[in-house]
């Protein structure tokens, strides 16, 4: 089993290294190689995904990926700024299904800027549709208006569209993890998100959604405008297990379900393409502004390692203890800043990285 290990910019470089440590410690037969990737990559090879990163990341079992990112690349033109780098890698491997859990750790239910009883035991999953909709549609561009309300004007425009396979395929993903959520305890129920109300193509994903359910007669059904589905995030969250949606929908939820845990820095992503390869990292970027500094929480790096280990190492007892040890820490009061609060014990990115590895047992 390889591991392409990107660490990218800013903080990337400090939390990668607390994940690799823990990696480390399980003494599992992988090999990590490590690449530049955004940023960095730009400095030393122009270029924020070289061919031989993308190449790494090609032939490896499963990417740990930092973050990108920095303001000093703002004024780059688009196809060379850091971000290009997460674009193209989702691109080259096809990683089309995005999971982002959101769990509420009992210990952290003070954090969150929701009521605890709100929070106190959360448990959800998004599942957001990663290589499709506005974002990728084409045609798009600028140009002089024809018709609407200025012809004449400078307009811009974007497509959205989504094909039934790539619908299809991205239902299953939620109906299987719905399904082995529920093994483990959880409700069974996917809530598809839409804007089926107003847009054809979410008319499109609500019926296609439907049709796949229905080889899923053990897992409950809803469907929800994304109006209501950001409301209902902030107002009963608990009352979602998965959710599916589309790519941009699913780009606004995500980080809104993230928020309700307390901290970004605790929160792990993957996204996989149809062979499990998958490229793990945290929900959070770069962070320039604490960058350099030994205050980032390292935490959701290492339970993207997790993740790694369960989903394309299929190595699901290393990942439980890693889950465990992070819980085990959160317990013994150890908080970075950015999950402080008084009467906890504030410790940098080491400290928390080496408690982790220590909890490991
Ligand atoms: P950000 O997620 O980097 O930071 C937002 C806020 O959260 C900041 O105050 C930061 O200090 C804090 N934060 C983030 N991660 C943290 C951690 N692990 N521990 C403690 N605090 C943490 O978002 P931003 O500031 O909007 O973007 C900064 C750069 O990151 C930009 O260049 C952006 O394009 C890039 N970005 C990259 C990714 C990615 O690599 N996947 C995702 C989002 C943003």
């Amino acid at each position: 089993m390889k591991i392409a290990v990107l660490p990218g910019d800013g903080i990337g470089t400090e939390i990668v290294a607390e994940a690799i440590k823990v990696l480390k410690a399980l003494s599992l037969p992988f090999t990590m190689e490590s690449a530049p990737v955004g940023g960095a990559a730009y400095e030393s090879h122009g270029h924020p995904l070289p061919d031989s990163t993308l190449q790494l990341a090609k032939d490896a079992d499963a990417i740990l990926f930092g973050a990108v990112g920095d303001w000093k690349y703002d004024t780059l033109e688009r196809a060379l700024r850091p971000e290009q780098a997460i674009l193209g890698l989702r691109k080259h491997l096809g990683l089309f299904a995005n999971f982002r859990p959101a769990i509420c750790y009992e210990q952290l239910v003070n954090a969150s800027s929701l009521k605890p009883e709100l929070i106190s035991g959360l448990d959800i999953l998004i599942i957001r549709e990663l290589t499709g909709d506005i974002y990728f549609g084409q045609p798009r561009g600028r140009r002089t208006a024809t018709d609407g309300h200025f012809p004449g004007a400078e307009e811009a425009f974007d497509t959205m569209r989504y094909s039934k396979p790539e619908i299809e395929r991205i239902a299953h993903v939620a109906f299987q993890a719905a399904r082995t959520r529920k093994a483990a305890g959880s409700e069974g129920r996917v809530t598809s998100v839409d804007k089926a109300n107003v847009l054809e193509t979410f008319q499109f994903w609500k019926d296609v959604v439907t049709e796949v359910g229905k080889e899923y007669p053990d897992i409950a059904l809803d469907h929800m405008y994304v109006d209501n589905a950001a409301m209902q995030l902030v107002k009963q969250p608990k009352r979602f297990d998965v959710v599916v949606t589309g790519n941009m929908f699913g780009d606004i939820l995500s980080d809104e379900a993230s928020m309700l845990t307390g901290s970004i820095g605790m929160l792990p992503s993957a996204s996989l393409n149809s062979r499990n390869q998958g490229l793990y990292e945290p929900s959070h970027g770069s962070a320039p502004d604490i960058a350099g500094q030994g205050v980032a929480n390292p935490l959701a790096t290492i339970l993207s390692a997790a993740m790694m280990l369960r989903f394309s190492l299929k190595q699901p007892e290393a990942a439980a203890r890693i889950e465990k040890a992070v819980d085990a820490v959160l317990t013994q009061g150890l908080r970075t800043p950015d999950i402080y609060s008084v009467g906890t014990t504030k410790v940098g990115t080491r400290e928390m990285g080496d408690a982790v590895v220590k909890a490991l047992g």
